[in-house]
């Protein structure tokens, strides 16, 4: 055991289903969690519906023989504003399940949504812990991406007041995750490469950050290795199921780390990006990652050691983990780059004259201290000035 890991504890229930085609059993499935008389309100999100999948769930759903109620409004990622008119539809509709159907957004709005709809106060109210939120409706999670784990855990991010904000809870813990590769296969290609990064970012920074668990290592690794092995195959053929399955059970892992350890420096750039430029969470953490992945190895690779080796790069024999760390770093470069992932044209939307000022408060703000202080390598204030400059220098390329 890594000498700086104390006691750890592990005490939840998570229930999933995984395989092609599961989601036609949707109906089954639901009739087992919703009191009977019971409506469903199924919560999905525009693009989803735009591909016909909505109507097919919902029909599945109505398979079940109970009513079911369709909404599918959300754009983009959920604000404050939005998660309250979907909790005043639970509160009116007072369904027995809620459904979530979708993304990462999708599914943060319907687990917030559920759970805000059984209290009075808006979701605002239940941001960075500050209240307890109320008891949920049992959500069951149907994921249409493989990027956020957002199926399996307890934190959901929207913003409010122009910040990117996040609640936390066993209420947000969906009842069930229902894990079918065939939703992912007609993903366009740059959601599906920026969706995964995301995943290999979860996986990285629980398995190496300050609040790891040998659990969060476990999950984290093998997250890691099926995101390397599977998401190349991917950026090339977006329709290889076997492959779409393996990028589904790597978001879903690295959703289990994350609940169990939390993120680091790379989620706090992102959501700083996510704030003050409004750039979508993939492209924004794994521009972090790029940006912060190379001083984090400089200063703490013994942590990195057991993720090089789960990409089998511990062949070059008695390497250090400094070497090997290396390794990892250059590993994750060729990946971005040859995935296509388009970084460097994110970070030429940033402007260091503009933005260096926003980008450093944003850092500092209270949501991304949890992710700042479970970073692997321990960060101070001066670090994060540095690690702007290395944001800043991506615009010239990928180093
Ligand atoms: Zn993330």
């Amino acid at each position: 055991m890594p000498n700086d890991i104390a006691g750890f504890g592990l005490d939840y229930k998570v229930r999933l289903e995984f395989g092609p085609g599961r989601v036609a059993a949707l109906g089954e499935l639901a009739a087992g969690i919703a009191a009977p008389g019971r409506p469903l309100l199924l919560i999905s999100d525009r693009g989803v519906a735009g591909t016909g999948l909505v109507d097919e769930v919902a029909a599945a759903l109505r398979a079940s023989g109970h009513a079911v109620t369709t909404v599918a409004e959300l754009a983009g990622e959920p604000h404050d504003v939005d998660v309250d008119r979907h909790a005043a539809l639970v509160r009116s509709e007072r369904p027995g399940l809620v459904v979530a159907l979708g993304g990462g957004s999708a599914l943060d709005l319907a687990k917030l949504a559920a759970s805000v709809g059984n209290g009075r106060a808006g979701a605002a109210a239940y941001a960075l812990g500050a209240r307890p939120l109320p008891s949920s409706v049992p959500v069951v999670a149907v994921p249409t991406t493989a990027g956020t784990g957002a199926e399996i855990t307890r934190t959901a991010v929207f913003s409010a007041g122009g910040r990117k904000l996040w609640a936390w809870g066993p209420e947000l813990r969906p009842a069930l995750a229902v894990l079918d590769p065939e939703l992912t296969v007609g993903l366009p290609k740059p959601l599906t490469v920026a969706c995964g990064l995301d995943a290999l970012v979860h996986g990285i920074e629980a398995a190496t950050g300050q609040r790891r668990t040998p659990l969060s290592e476990a999950y984290g690794l093998r997250a890691v290795g099926l995101g390397f092995e599977h998401l190349p195959v991917l950026a090339h053929r977006p329709k290889d199921l076997a492959a779409r399955g393996g990028m589904l059970l790597a978001a879903c892992l690295a959703g289990l780390a994350i609940d169990l350890a939390g993120t680091g420096l790379a989620h706090a750039v992102g959501h700083a990006l996510g704030t003050v430029r409004g750039v979508a969470h993939g492209p924004a953490v794994a521009l972090g990652l790029t940006a912060c992945l190379g001083w984090n190895v400089a200063g703490a690779p013994d942590r990195y050691r057991e993720l090089a080796r789960a990409l089998g790069l511990a062949e070059a024999a008695d390497a250090s983990s400094y070497d090997l760390a290396r390794a990892l770093e250059r590993r994750w470069r060729g990946l971005v780059g040859s995935a296509g992932a388009g970084l460097v044209q994110v970070a030429h939307t940033l402007d260091p004259d503009r933005d260096r000022r926003a980008l450093g408060a944003a850092l500092r703000a209270p949501e991304n201290q949890p992710m700042v202080q479970a970073n692997a390598r321990p960060v101070d204030e001066t670090d994060l000035d540095g690690l702007l400059d290395r944001l800043f220098d991506l615009r010239a390329g990928l180093p």
